[in-house]
């Protein structure tokens, strides 16, 4: 699903998620490990208030693994506590709790030296659309749902979803707009489908991907679209790979369109190889 982003709806979530927020001991934000960057929206930071938070860098199957640990480091390096995962093949869900548990031990000692019976560990998932937090949140509790059996639709927002004995996570993820401050983070997220955005030319859109292809894994295009040498300009490659895969108008010109959709598919379904569309400066 994609929403349109308005003022009034940004307004609306950021209060939602400051009340969610405070019903939990720590936050699991998600960026999409291709663009770790483009994927977050800082408006988080402001609302955790004092809460710790883990960064869950998702989708590490489609990114390049490389790219992928620089990233780990540079957010390391800032202080923040950072979790790899694949939730296709479920990897990395126990390494979340673990760090989920670490970060609120201290407010739980600090709970049980009041005298407070101890309870589980609450935590929520935020991130933008599309990121995966419906994926991730089913693979934290997968297991623990099919045991309790069918229970009645819950009210949103105000149910806990079992984990273990020893943690608990919000029945809703927190949905954070994507940010539309740069052209280039809009493309990025265009391409890694968080939004689709009517404002983006689609033809713009994939000529960007190929030109970043272009400049980091020029042997993905080639490889997969069987050309011996890449023309020296991304829009020259666009109207090849149209050619090649038959994308023609009546004349014999390229339909950019549909070779466009045809580049992006390819991406989307990893037929041109894990890979990352940024990388820390
Ligand atoms: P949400 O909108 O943030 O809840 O995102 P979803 O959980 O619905 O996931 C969006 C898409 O990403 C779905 O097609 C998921 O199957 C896919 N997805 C989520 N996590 C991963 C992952 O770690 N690896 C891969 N390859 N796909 C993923």
């Amino acid at each position: 699903m994609t929403i349109q982003w308005y003022p009034g709806h940004m307004a609306k979530a950021t209060r939602e998620l400051q009340e969610w927020i405070k019903r939990v001991d720590v936050v699991v934000e998600l960026a999409d490990a291709r663009i770790p960057q483009a994927s977050r929206n800082p408006v988080l930071n402001d609302v955790l208030s004092d809460r710790p938070k883990v960064l869950a860098m998702v989708k590490t199957d489609m990114a390049d693994e490389t790219v992928t640990k620089q990233w780990q480091q540079h957010f390391e390096q800032n202080g923040e506590n950072v979790v790899l995962m694949n939730a296709k093949h479920n990897k990395g869900s126990g390494k979340l709790i673990q760090e989920v548990k670490r970060l609120a031990q201290p407010k739980m000692q600090a709970l049980q030296k009041k005298g407070i019976k101890k309870r589980a560990v609450r935590a929520m998932i935020v991130g933008v659309p599309n990121v995966g937090k419906s994926t991730v949140i089913n693979r934290l509790v997968g297991k623990n749902q099919a045991k309790t059996g069918d229970r009645p639709a819950m009210t949103r927002g105000n149910h806990w979803l079992k984990v273990s004995n020893e943690m608990e996570l919000l029945d809703t993820p927190g949905i954070l707009w994507p940010k539309f401050e740069d052209q280039e983070v809009g493309y990025k997220l265009a391409i890694t489908g968080a939004i689709k955005d009517e404002r983006l030319d689609f033809q713009d859109v994939v000529l960007y991907l190929i030109q970043q292809l272009q400049k980091w894994y020029p042997q993905a295009l080639e490889e997969r679209y069987n050309l011996s040498e890449l023309p020296s300009e991304g829009v020259d490659i666009f109207e090849t790979i149209g050619r090649k895969r038959g994308c023609l108008i009546a004349g014999g010109d390229v339909d950019f369109d549909q070779a466009a959709e045809v580049i992006l598919r390819d991406f989307r379904s990893e037929k041109l190889g894990p890979i990352s569309l940024e990388k820390p400066e």
